[in-house]
């Protein structure tokens, strides 16, 4: 049997946005917790004022959370749990990337779950939360729609990411105008961090009919749209698409798994502070090459959705799929930026470490290809 867990509901559409007073209202809110990073907020995109505008028009009491910047971390979530306690909110609203809505999972479920450890969320049979409502403002990790939250842990430096069906938020909000700000370099790395969810989930050995649909319907519009948003962020259609295409790939990878792009992705975000999709961009070709064999009729697949002829010939197209997946690193300039965040010395140091990290969390047994240390040592 393969269960599906996705939100109650998804809007779609620009001004979507404006909506979000009515929405909290009818999943019972009086008051709300809304988290936000600080650039999000007044620091440059004034968030904070446009959502106080929008919810007191249904008299809902707000308490904005903005006091932190950059990836989870224990640290974050300790702040956001105490300020949402002290603002008695009933409702939690996240607005940002990824980053936002990770923490904003987090602080619902801690809120009414205080001793509750990390290690044993998987294994509730339900897990009591706050409601909860997504707008993502990047097209990426689609964390709108799944059942996973990533925060780094700043005792072990490790990213936890435990999974369960009660973290799916309620209510994921679709504004294509809020991915408009998106600076071209991240709408390249959160967009290629949809790619691989997508191409990760299809390909993993968890996948079913169901997780198939979303993840090839998302490649398809990835492949389309990606070149569109990262020549101009303005397109408000290419941007919709994009932002539809990370929903389903969330709702597909939180189905259906990720494998080793995150699972050796995720290390080197924590210990490098890489952008969580650079680092996932940086290690996909290499992923793709060394499953490729293992799963060529499916990276045939990927190749034509994301744009190949189909000529019937399976292992070429294989082999074009990771062409094509080396030649997006190229165009958006992935390796350069990389190498802006590693020092090289220091990277080969780290090796063992970021290898040891990879086996940590979820992802390596569900490759299509199951690697051994010296596979991701490699890689
Ligand atoms: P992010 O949320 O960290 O945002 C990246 C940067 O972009 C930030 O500086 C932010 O201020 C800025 N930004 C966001 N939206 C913007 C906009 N519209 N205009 C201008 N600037 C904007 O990036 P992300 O890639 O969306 O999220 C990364 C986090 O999500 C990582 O911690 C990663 O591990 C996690 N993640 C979670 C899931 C999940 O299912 N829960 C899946 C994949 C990744």
């Amino acid at each position: 049997m393969a269960s599906t867990y996705l939100p109650r509901q998804i809007e779609l559409g620009s001004n979507s946005l404006e909506h979000l007073g009515k929405i909290a209202v009818e999943n019972g809110a009086t008051k709300l917790f809304v988290v936000m990073d600080a650039f999000l907020a007044s620091e440059g995109l004034n968030y904070d004022v446009k959502i106080k505008s929008i919810v007191q028009k249904q008299n809902l009491a707000v308490t904005i959370f903005s006091d932190y910047r950059g990836e989870p971390t224990t640290d974050h979530l300790l702040a956001a749990l105490d300020s949402l306690l002290k603002s008695n909110a009933d409702c939690v609203v996240a607005i940002g990337g990824g980053s936002a809505i990770d923490i904003a999972k987090a602080a619902s479920v801690f809120a009414v779950n205080p001793t509750l450890a990390w290690e044993d969320i998987a294994a509730q049979n339900r897990l009591k939360r706050l409601p909860l409502l997504a707008v993502p403002t990047t097209a990426g990790t689609g964390s709108e729609a799944t059942k996973v939250m990533v925060v780094k842990n700043m005792k072990t430096e490790i990213k936890m990411n435990p999974g369960h069906k009660d973290l799916v938020p309620d209510v994921a909000i679709l504004d294509p105008l809020l991915t408009k700000s998106l600076p071209s370099q991240f709408t390249a790395y959160t967009g290629l961090d949809a790619l691989a969810h997508a191409m990760e989930a299809y390909v993993s050995t968890l996948a079913s009919a169901t997780t198939d649909n979303y993840a090839l319907n998302a490649i398809r519009m990835i492949g389309r749209s990606l070149p569109k948003v990262y020549e101009n962020g303005a397109n408000v259609e290419a941007r919709e698409k994009m932002l539809l295409a990370s929903c389903y790939a969330g709702i597909a990878f939180s189905n259906a798994s990720t494998n080793l792009a995150h699972a050796a992705g995720r290390p080197l975000g924590a210990r490098f502070n890489i952008p969580h999709g650079l680092s996932v961009a940086l290690l996909l070709p290499f992923v793709v090459e060394f499953g490729l064999e293992a799963a060529a009729e499916k990276y045939a697949a990927i190749a034509v959705n994301l744009g190949e002829e189909d000529t019937g010939e399976r292992d070429q197209l294989a082999k074009q799929a990771h062409k094509l997946i080396k030649s997006y690193n190229d165009k958006f300039a992935i390796w350069e930026d990389a190498l802006r965040y590693i020092d090289l010395e220091e990277f080969k140091d780290s090796i063992p470490l970021l290898v040891e990290d990879s086996f940590s969390g979820n992802g390596i047994v569900t490759n299509p290809k199951v690697p051994e240390a010296c596979d991701v040592e490699h890689i």
